[in-house]
């Protein structure tokens, strides 16, 4: 009897357990695919189901979740397969030829080195929880400023990096860059008044479940197509991006730069539309351009004329909601360049990004 009894409990103590199993839906694999086509109304229907991620001319890579590539091909039958799974590939490449210990930081380490940043750097540093994910990781961020711990009247500036999460080059860069600031904060007049006269807000990892399984989506979701936008106002983004929101309800962003990879391009809005903003902001989006990029050469425009129209992205939805000089920047010339190519692209990045904060 005893016996049976311990039975029954085992029974009813793995009910609960079996039954808490997650249903979440399958990770589908991501396809890429490239397409040639000089057949606007062809590419306006694909970009609206399909990411677009990069052109080259008349030349487009798109990225196509494994569920619909029979649909896909129906809009782009002539289209040629590059990878049927991206993430696959990636992680084969990244996991053989990249040292995490000494290179690129993983996600627990970017975490304790933020840890670390705001122990180390009282006076101008405090560590910011941005807010949890699907999977129960957390997001943090950084504010660096004098008087940290007050809220003063500057500019408050937000950067964020691994929106998609396979880019890890930006999150890598955004942590060299923010290291080099405080390292040179009390002998350095230019990074002191960086940080003295302005709010900086740093968010390296906007996407942990993506970066933390080396890939692009949040679960199934695009976290860069899934902002709320003008024609779908009422849109509920993926936990990780509403979170962002809420974080940037809470402040006052006059200007913000999402960093990606790859691509070496300045963008500003619109993504959903090719219509242009107002002039007035669009003299303001072009000079502040022009002068971030007058050091590294990278190319800079609206978004939708520099790639393609794209519905849901940060920088639509922060110029859109908050009037901010919101930007998206591609970085690099891939998503995860060689260890010992990393300075190279922190070069770039470090004097459009002075640029960027000194303008405000
Ligand atoms: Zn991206």
């Amino acid at each position: 009897m005893k016996k049976f009894k311990s039975l029954i409990l085992l029974f009813l103590c793995l009910v609960p357990i079996t039954g808490m199993v997650a249903h979440e839906p399958p990770i589908a694999k991501i396809s890429s695919w490239i397409l040639e086509s000089n057949n606007p109304e062809q590419m306006e229907a694909i970009a609206q189901k399909f990411e677009i991620v990069s052109r080259n001319e008349n030349q487009f890579e798109i990225y196509v979740l494994e569920p619909a590539i029979a649909e896909f091909k129906t809009l782009a039958p002539t289209a040629i397969p590059v990878s049927m799974d991206i993430d696959g590939d990636a992680q084969q490449k990244l996991f053989s030829l990249f040292d995490f210990s000494n290179g690129y930081r993983d996600f627990a380490t970017v975490n304790n080195t933020l840890m670390e940043l705001a122990q180390r750097y009282p006076h101008i540093v405090k560590l910011e929880t941005i807010g949890t994910t699907n999977s129960g990781l957390v997001q943090y961020g950084l504010k660096i400023s004098d008087n940290v711990q007050i809220d003063e009247e500057e500019p408050e500036l937000l950067f964020t990096a691994a929106t998609h999460g396979d880019e890890i080059i930006t999150t890598e860069v955004l942590l060299r860059f923010i290291e080099e600031i405080l390292a040179g904060y009390d002998q350095n007049q230019r990074l002191a008044a960086l940080v003295n006269n302005h709010e900086l807000y740093f968010v390296p990892v906007v996407n942990p479940d993506g970066f933390n399984s080396r890939r692009r989506y949040a679960g199934n979701v695009d976290p860069n197509r899934d902002y709320p936008w003008p024609g779908n106002e009422n849109k509920i983004p993926v936990k990780c991006i509403a979170n962002m929101i809420e974080f940037f309800h809470q402040r006052q962003f006059v200007g913000s730069i999402d960093f990606h990879a790859f691509g070496e391009m300045v963008m500003y809005p619109w993504a959903y539309t090719k219509t242009s903003p107002p002039p007035q902001d669009e003299a303001i989006f072009s000079d502040l351009s022009r002068r971030m990029t007058a050091a590294n050469a990278y190319t800079y425009g609206q978004i939708s004329k520099v790639i393609y129209v794209a519905q849901g992205s940060s920088a639509d939805f922060y110029y859109w909601k908050f009037r901010t000089l919101a930007y998206g920047i591609e970085i690099a010339r891939s998503k995860a360049p060689r260890v010992d190519q990393i300075p190279s692209v922190l070069n770039d990045v470090r004097e459009m990004t002075y640029q960027f904060i000194e303008y405000f």
